[in-house]
């Protein structure tokens, strides 16, 4: 694995880092863009390319990705990230890889053309098949397994429709001449050359193929869904070795893979049992770090290994809410009251009078804890002085509910308590939304200085294998930009809280 330009640079059997190799490249990459990341040995952000790539709809319901244009793309910010910081190849010590999770490659081993385009984490095709399962009565062994709930977004389907829908595959599969990765194998495997094929456990345990609790492929789901084991990555570590990559005459190993949502938990540095983090994107994605052993949740929660390290898996409790910073798009393009999604933060805060209104954003159904697709949105406690302000404030708060909903969950299901939450994602930038978080959950709101931490969670797992830090390290650089501390009295957060529940009880069912 070494080369003649580069003078020494690394043994491939993963010793330390000479000198001059200071930076660490992660690649994110997402569901609608490809990033690399460039961080340096202390942990610090230096700079970041990324581009967007193409969503493919075929048919309603339906959405892939060319895995040849996310390689090249990828490969682009690569080289464009180093090239933007005069940055030389021989000076990156390793890469680390977060990836849009589930969605599912299918390639020949010889040619490397994929058999297919991506069939995306969102595609909803395998939908049937998996009523089909669950007639057959798997749902029960698929949760005790793999910690997850019966879906098409898993790979699992995915690969199963391959098999049956695409010309020859079973066949070709059945000679070994295929391979099936996440979009993290996908990248590792063309990287290295075809040497490596290989997963992490994060990703591996979001497949719906993988036992969580023996870290092994399951036989019984694998023969239920007739998928042959010879298709399916080693798994390994998430921090480790995962070969490496030749570009302009270096060699740079890969030693970091999560999937996005474990990547931004390590990046958050939420390494202690109890520690959360909620991403407030367009949905809100919660993960809680819940030590040594699987929780199983009564709630409908997903049960998932957040990274394995050293051989020991740490596990996690994940649950999203679909209708976060979506609602805040809702106000401005839909209701049109808002010109801007920053401009909430400042009416929120300017909203006097009567505090009773209360947004239930519904408008898909409710997630978990309420798992009800009848639901619908809806607003209560209008007054004759109900303005635009009042309806925004409502409306973010509304987030931290759902939020609440969520992490009470959790902790009922695991008998854990909430230590602190940290939290990213553009409406984290929300003061208002923070302070009324912390005041909801009654513990400390922690926003990070470095916003790019699923990007950070990977460059953070590849640094543990290069010397650069330690975890306990790790968590002290990551430094917070702002503590939101909880300000209320309990008999005004009850009052609130029971508020939000009465209105969520009556927007329930009603498209029944
Ligand atoms: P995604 O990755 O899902 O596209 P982002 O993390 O980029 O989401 O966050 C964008 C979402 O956050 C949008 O839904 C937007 O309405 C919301 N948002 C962005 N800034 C703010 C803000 N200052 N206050 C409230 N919501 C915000």
């Amino acid at each position: 694995m070494q080369t003649t330009q580069t003078p020494m640079p690394y043994a491939s059997n993963g010793d330390q880092p000479l000198a001059g190799r200071r930076y660490l490249v992660a690649l994110d990459q997402g569901t609608t863009s490809c990033r690399a990341v460039l961080v340096d040995s202390c942990g610090a952000l230096i700079g970041m390319a990324q581009q967007e790539f193409t969503q493919h709809y075929p048919q309603p319901g339906w959405v892939e990705h060319d895995p040849l244009e996310i390689l090249d793309i990828q490969r682009a910010m690569f080289d464009r990230v180093l090239e933007q910081h005069g940055v030389p190849v021989s000076a990156v010590a390793a890469i680390g890889i977060a990836n849009q999770r589930e969605t599912t490659v299918v390639w020949d081993r010889h040619s490397g053309q994929p058999v297919h385009p991506a069939i995306v984490w969102q595609d909803r095709r395998t939908a049937s098949l998996c009523e089909s399962l669950r007639k057959q009565g798997l749902e029960d062994l698929i949760r005790e397994r793999t910690g997850l709930v019966l879906d098409a977004y898993f790979s699992a389907t995915k690969i199963r429709w391959l098999l049956d829908n695409v010309d020859g595959m079973r066949g070709r599969a059945a000679k070994g001449d295929l391979l099936f990765g996440t979009i993290d194998t996908w990248l590792v495997w063309n990287l290295t050359g075809g040497d490596v094929h290989a997963t992490d456990v994060s990703n591996a345990s979001r497949t719906m193929l993988y036992d969580i609790g023996k870290q092994q492929w399951d036989p019984d789901l694998l023969q239920a869904l007739q998928i042959p084991e010879s298709l399916l990555p080693e798994v390994r570590d998430s921090s480790g070795n995962f070969g490496a990559m030749s570009a302009h005459g270096a060699t740079i190993p890969i030693r970091g893979i999560a999937g996005d949502q474990q990547a931004a938990l390590f990046g958050q540095a939420a390494f202690e049992r109890g520690m959360a983090k909620s991403t407030y994107g367009t949905g809100c994605f919660i993960l809680m770090n819940t030590g040594d052993r699987p929780v199983s949740s009564r709630s409908g929660l997903l049960t998932t290994i957040a990274w394995r390290l050293n051989g020991r898996a740490c596990y996690a409790l994940e649950g999203s809410v679909f209708i976060g910073g979506a609602a805040i798009q809702w106000l401005r393009d839909g209701l049109r009251i808002i010109e801007s999604a920053a401009e909430s933060q400042a009416m929120a805060e300017a909203a006097g009078g009567d505090d009773a209104v209360v947004v239930v954003p519904a408008f898909a159904g409710l997630g978990a804890p309420y798992w009800d697709m009848y639901a619908r949105g809806a607003i209560f406690g209008l007054t004759r002085d109900t303005g635009r302000e009042q309806l925004v404030r409502a409306t973010l708060q509304s987030l931290a509910f759902q939020v609440r909903d969520v992490l009470d969950a959790m902790a009922g299901d695991s008998g854990i308590q909430l230590k602190k939450l940290r939290v990213d994602g553009g409406a984290a930038a929300n003061d208002y939304l923070m302070q009324f978080q912390a005041d909801q959950l009654d513990v400390t709101v922690e926003r990070p200085a470095a916003i790019e931490t699923t990007a950070m969670g990977a460059a953070g797992l590849a640094g543990l294998t290069c010397g650069f830090w330690d975890l306990k390290k790790w968590a002290a650089l990551q430094t917070t930009q702002r503590k939101f501390r909880p300000d209320i009295e309990p008999s005004d957060r009850r009052l609130r809280y029971q508020r939000w529940q009465q209105a969520v009880k009556r927007a329930g069912g009603w498209m029944r």
